[in-house]
Parts: C-alpha cells; structure tokens; sequence
C-alpha cells in the first residue's frame, strides 16, 4: 500500500516564482503520481487531491490510519540550487527509494544533489518524516523535485510536465517496492524513437495502446522522442523468500516446477532468499 500527500494547499502556496506556484506543482505531479501507481496495482491514498491546506500531523495520522507502509511528501526546492533532493529518516536504514528516485528524476535532465538526512532538536528536522515514523509503520520520503528559482529547471519543468516528473518517481517506487510483490505483473520500459506511434509500439510488443495509454497515464495518443513508457506484460516477477521452495511457488502461481526451472534456466532446485525468478 501506498501513500502520498501533496504538500502546501490552500492559503500556504509554498515556493512561488514566475506565476508558478509550489501548490499546484506538488498537488499536479501527485495526482498524476497516484493514477499512474493506482493502474500498475498499488493502493494510494492522499491527504488532499485539492487545494486546501491539511495541518502537518494530520498529514502522518491519515498514513497511520490507512496502515500505509510509503510515505511520499513531494515538493518543489527555492534558495538558489539546482536539481533534485531526497530526505529521509535518520531511523531508515534502507532508503533506497530515496536513492532510486533521484535516479530517476536526474534521468530527465536534472542536477542529482543526492539523498539526505536531517537532524531537528528532537529527531529528523522534517515534522512529517518524524510524526510518520513515531505515528505509523509508513517509510516517509519528502522529494524536492526541482528548484522553482533556477531558470535551468523550471526550462526542464516545463518541458517534462507534471506527467514526466510523476512517471519518474512511479518508475522508481516500481523499482524498489514491484520485487516484494509476488504477484504483480512486470513492466518493461521502452524509449520513444523518431517514427514511433503508439500503435507500432503496442503491436511490436503484442499489446494494446489503450493498455500502455493506462498504464502510463496518457490522456491521448500523443508521444515524443525520448519519452519512457512503461510497456504491460503478461510475464510475472517473484522474489524469493526464507522458506519458499519450488513446489510451493509452482502452487501458488498456479504451473508446475519444470516450467519454472525451465523459464529460468534453473539446473537445479535450490533458491537463494532475494532471488528474482520470471513466471510466465
Ligand atoms: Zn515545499
């Protein structure tokens, strides 16, 4: 399950600049965010999907009330810099989404200014990443996207939109969280070449447009030169867990061991924890 809220709202518009305002940034690139996480099969939440302000704890109550286990606080950086930054809790030992989602964002052309912590008088600086953490079981990751005050980035905004920064970020909650998830079915990821059309895309890859369109949140037909789609596959990824053995995968996926052990080039029955076997 996940979990996201759109920073500032309502009378608190964040960082303003050049007519664009934090708010709606945050609250577009959210609500796009959760379409796109909702149609590849994650349970989303939101503490607003309009333009009102919600008080800081009550942001860290609905995660706790929802049994969230993510936590995603996206907004939008001013004070001079550049690119993309990610926060997370001083209690988090394994925040590799924060890592994988500055990946992802740098990869549209931004600055990478990394992952980091932050130390306040009584535990992380941030009130939602300390409240989420004391109030719920959600991992809580606060996302400045972009600078509004560097004309380099708003030039990138503006040319990636609201879409292309939520794609990057559901490519990297993908990424992280799709592994646990048994019984999710995989997405590959295809860049847009001169000439594509949806169609040809859809037809090389024995799917529909109307199947890539929802899954990649595309309101038309409309795609450009090095645009990342995720593609639908019938194919599914397990990750192995402590106790699992072949049979019992083979049961609860509904074929037999020989397949498996044959789709995965298996020559023998042994599994390690953490490996990744395709189930066709
Ligand atoms: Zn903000």
């Amino acid at each position: 399950m996940n979990f996201e809220y759109p920073p500032h709202g309502g009378s608190d518009p964040g960082t303003v600049q050049n007519g664009l305002q934090e708010k709606d940034i945050n609250l577009g690139v959210s609500l796009a965010l959760g379409n796109l996480l909702s149609n590849q099969g994650h349970e989303v939440f939101y503490t607003r999907s309009t333009d009102i302000a919600v008080p800081l704890l009550q942001r860290s109550q609905v995660a706790a009330s929802v049994n969230a286990d993510l936590f995603l606080s996206i907004h939008v950086n001013s004070g001079g810099g550049q690119g993309v930054e990610a926060y997370y809790s001083i209690t988090d030992s394994t925040p590799r989404l924060a890592n994988v989602i500055c990946d992802d964002i740098a990869s549209l052309g931004f600055r990478n200014r990394g992952t980091k912590t932050r130390v306040g008088s009584n535990g992380d600086y941030y009130s939602v990443i300390r409240e989420t953490v004391r109030l719920s079981n959600a991992k809580p990751y606060l996302v400045e996207m972009f600078f509004l005050d560097s004309s380099t980035d708003r030039g990138l905004y503006q040319q990636v939109g609201n879409q292309g920064l939520a794609q990057a970020i559901a490519r990297a909650v993908n990424t992280v969280y799709r592994s646990d998830i048994g019984d999710q079915s995989s997405t590959g990821v295809y860049t847009v070449k001169a000439g594509d059309t949806l169609y040809s895309i859809a037809r090389r890859y024995n799917t529909t447009v109307s199947a890539i369109r929802s899954l990649n949140g595309l309101t038309s037909n409309f795609i450009f030169v090095g645009q990342r789609l995720q593609i639908p596959s019938s194919q599914k990824v397990y990750t192995v867990r402590l106790g699992d053995t072949l049979y019992f995968i083979a049961k609860q996926f509904n074929t037999t061991v020989d397949r498996i052990m044959r789709d995965n080039n298996l020559s023998s029955n042994i599994l390690s924890i953490g490996m990744q076997l395709v189930i066709m």
